[in-house]
C-alpha cells in the first residue's frame, strides 16, 4: 500500500493542516487537507473518502474535493457509521452550512454518495479492506484497519485510552504500521481526558495493550498546532523504536 499524508495535525495554523491519509491514490482517510496535492489530475484519481467522526478538522475539505470531483464526472463515494454520515446530512451538507451535495449538481449524479458502513464489518473499497472499529471520542468515531493482500495499517482516528481498536490490531496477522493520534502534551493530560485525546505518556499506557511486532512502524499525528514542539520533546524522550512524527507530504510503502 502506498500511503501518502496530505495532513496531519489536529487543527490549522501557518505550516500546520488538518488529517488526511491518501491510500493507493484513490482512497482518503479523512478529509482535513487536500491543498498538499500538486495537481488536479491527483485530486481527479480520489473516488472513496472513509470518515473517522465529523468533527471540522476531518471533513473540512469534503465539499471542496467533491464539488471537483462532480466536474469531472464521477463524484466521491463518503463512507462511515450512520452517526457520521447523519451528521454530515444534518450539518454540513444541510442547504444552510453548503449546498446539499448529495442531490447536486444532479440527483441522478450527485458529487457525494453516502455509504454506511458497520463497525467491526470489513468492506471492499476499491480493492482495499476496510474495517471500522468503535473508538473513545467525544462523538462517535472509529478508528480503522485498512489492508490489502499483503499487508494492513491501522489508522487510530481521534481516540482517548481504548480497548477494541487495539484488540483487533493484535489479531491482524500482517499489520505493518500503527497511525496513533496524540493531540497534547503530558502537562494537559486533563484536557487530553475530557477531549478524548491521548498524551505522550497516555500513550505509553496504550502500548501496553498492544502487541507491537519488531518490525511495526509507529506514525504519530494529529498534534494541535499549539503544542507541537512540545509535544515533539515529550514524545522524543519516550525513545521508543521505528517512531516517527508525521510531517505533511509523507510518503511511505508499507
Ligand atoms: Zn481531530
Ligand atoms: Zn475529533
Amino acid at each position: 500500500m502506498k500511503l501518502r499524508v496530505l495532513g496531519c495535525y489536529g487543527g490549522e495554523l501557518l505550516g500546520y493542516k488538518s488529517t488526511a491519509l491518501l491510500i493507493d491514490d484513490h482512497l482518503l482517510i479523512d478529509a482535513g487537507n487536500v491543498s498538499i496535492l500538486k495537481s488536479a489530475d491527483d485530486l481527479s484519481r480520489i473516488r472513496h473518502l472513509v470518515l473517522s467522526h465529523a468533527h471540522l478538522d476531518h471533513i473540512k475539505a469534503l465539499p471542496f474535493v467533491a464539488e471537483q470531483l462532480a466536474e469531472g464526472g464521477t463524484g466521491l463515494d463518503v463512507y462511515g457509521t450512520d452517526e457520521v454520515i447523519d451528521s454530515l446530512k444534518s450539518h454540513i451538507f444541510n442547504g444552510i452550512t453548503w449546498p446539499d451535495l448529495s442531490k447536486l449538481p444532479t440527483v441522478q449524479n450527485p458529487a457525494v454518495r453516502y455509504k454506511r458502513i458497520h463497525a467491526e464489518l470489513p468492506v471492499n473499497i476499491g480493492g482495499l479492506s476496510v474495517r471500522a472499529v468503535p473508538v473513545n471520542h467525544t462523538i462517535p468515531s472509529a478508528g480503522f484497519i485498512v489492508g490489502n493482500e499483503i499487508s494492513s495499517i491501522l489508522y487510530s482516528g481521534d481516540t482517548g485510552p481504548t480497548e477494541r481498536l487495539w484488540k483487533a490490531a493484535n489479531n491482524t496477522e500482517d499489520l505493518k504500521a500503527l497511525m496513533i493520534e496524540v493531540s497534547y502534551p503530558d502537562r494537559l493530560k486533563e484536557r487530553a481526558i475530557i477531549t478524548r485525546h491521548l498524551t505522550p505518556q497516555l500513550l505509553v499506557e496504550e502500548f501496553k495493550k498492544i502487541d507491537i511486532k519488531g518490525d511495526m512502524l509507529i506514525f504519530i499525528y494529529h498534534l494541535k498546532p499549539l503544542f507541537v514542539d512540545e509535544i515533539k520533546r515529550e514524545i522524543c524522550g519516550l525513545k521508543i523504536d521505528n517512531l516517527i512524527l508525521l510531517e505533511e507530504g509523507d510518503e511511505f510503502e508499507v
